[in-house]
């Protein structure tokens, strides 16, 4: 299935709109503030020949549709710009963020983090649960 890149350390999901304007090879989590790559050129490729592979599909279509190849010109021209705007549009889905070396060593310090503070929070879940049926009683 179509997916939003994710930040491969802490998961974090980007929007579409932060995906298509990022134009940087190396970002920065804004959630884990870890480094990463961006790996485009594989679904780039991917995504290239699907757009072909569809406008061909079509404009063969369209040549059938039609008596000559002239009248055909414009339908297959429109067709062509809008498989290629479509293509753009969906690149999101085609990009992906990879691990740097180094940067996991991070990972792990945020995580122990992460984890005490979840911990704190079931803490104090747990104390206000009391509290409540102390209440009760
Ligand atoms: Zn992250």
């Amino acid at each position: 299935m179509l997916k939003l890149p994710v930040c491969p350390y802490c998961h974090t999901v980007y929007g579409y709109k932060d995906v298509l304007l990022n134009k940087n090879k190396k970002s920065t989590c804004y959630h884990c503030k870890r480094k990463f790559t961006q790996s485009r050129l594989k679904g780039y490729l991917c995504l290239i020949l699907i757009a072909v592979f569809i406008s061909v599909i079509i404009n063969i279509f369209i040549i059938n549709l039609v008596a000559n190849i002239i009248s055909a010109l414009v339908p297959m021209f429109i067709v062509s710009v809008s498989v290629v705007i479509i293509a753009f549009l969906v690149s999101p889905f085609f990009v992906s963020y990879r691990k740097i070396k180094g940067e996991a060593e991070k990972y792990i310090e945020t995580k122990t983090i992460e984890s005490t503070e979840i911990k704190n929070i079931k803490v104090k879940k747990s104390v206000k649960h009391k509290l409540k049926k102390d209440n009760h009683n």
